[in-house]
């Protein structure tokens, strides 16, 4: 059989997650209120994993990103370096494309306090696992913050902590580490208002990441 890329829109896999869903759809009936799916082509050569839908964002229009602040800095950026192409309009009916790229969440459902617990993030790894065993090109991956690092290493099958989080750190993935072909992890600090608010990350420094990972696209294509 299969397997499922894209959760049922009442998965009741997390019961603190399936219990903050619904009561959200009592509040916000109007609003996407399910697992958001990710974005993007199935087989692209660019992967970007966040943590999880923010409340009013991501959660609210249904397309990962879109919606809130983080999304605001993730699209531009992506677009700049030739990953996207439209215009940015924080709707899912903007009509902005990926390019080559998918956009996805290491969480599919909204946590409260955008926190997910260890069982959660664990619980909705299988999601994670079934889109990479699609994706036969991918070349790059970047990881937005350490839960999405961790899980991604660990949807390979591989110990996170071989592989220190640090905001611009890069590993070379190879074939005896879980893919069947190299891949380029990136770390970034996530893209959220409070990390760039607080100047954590910056926009410069989070065009440095998506820089390098152009980069080692177009090197990997010649
Ligand atoms: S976070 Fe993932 S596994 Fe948990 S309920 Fe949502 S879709 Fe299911």
């Amino acid at each position: 059989m299969a397997a499922c890329t894209v959760p049922d829109k009442n998965c009741p896999r997390c019961p603190r997650l399936a219990t903050f869903r619904k009561n959200n759809r009592a509040q916000y009936p109007d609003k996407f209120n399910a697992p958001v799916p990710a974005f993007g082509t199935d087989n692209p050569q660019l992967l970007v994993v966040g943590l999880a839908p923010g409340l009013k964002g991501a959660n609210f229009s249904g397309r990962p990103f879109t919606g809130d602040y983080a999304g605001d800095l993730l699209y531009p950026t992506l677009k700049k370096f030739g990953f996207a192409k439209g215009d940015y309009e924080r709707r899912p009916d903007d009509g902005f494309t990926l390019l080559d790229t998918r956009v996805t969440n290491a969480v599919r459902c909204v946590p409260p306090e955008n926190k997910p617990t260890g069982d959660e993030i664990n619980e909705c790894r299988s999601f994670l696992q079934s889109e990479l065993s699609a994706m036969k090109r991918l070349k790059v991956v970047i990881a937005l913050g350490g839960i999405a690092h961790n899980s991604f290493l660990r949807a390979l099958g591989l110990t996170p902590s071989a592989f220190k989080f640090g905001h611009k750190k890069h590993y070379t993935l190879t074939p005896r580490q879980g893919l069947a072909y190299p891949v380029l992890l990136i770390d970034s600090y996530h893209c959220s208002r409070y990390n760039v608010n607080t100047r954590r990350l910056t926009a410069g420094m989070f065009e440095d990441v998506v820089a390098l990972a152009r980069h080692h696209c177009a090197k990997a294509a010649a």
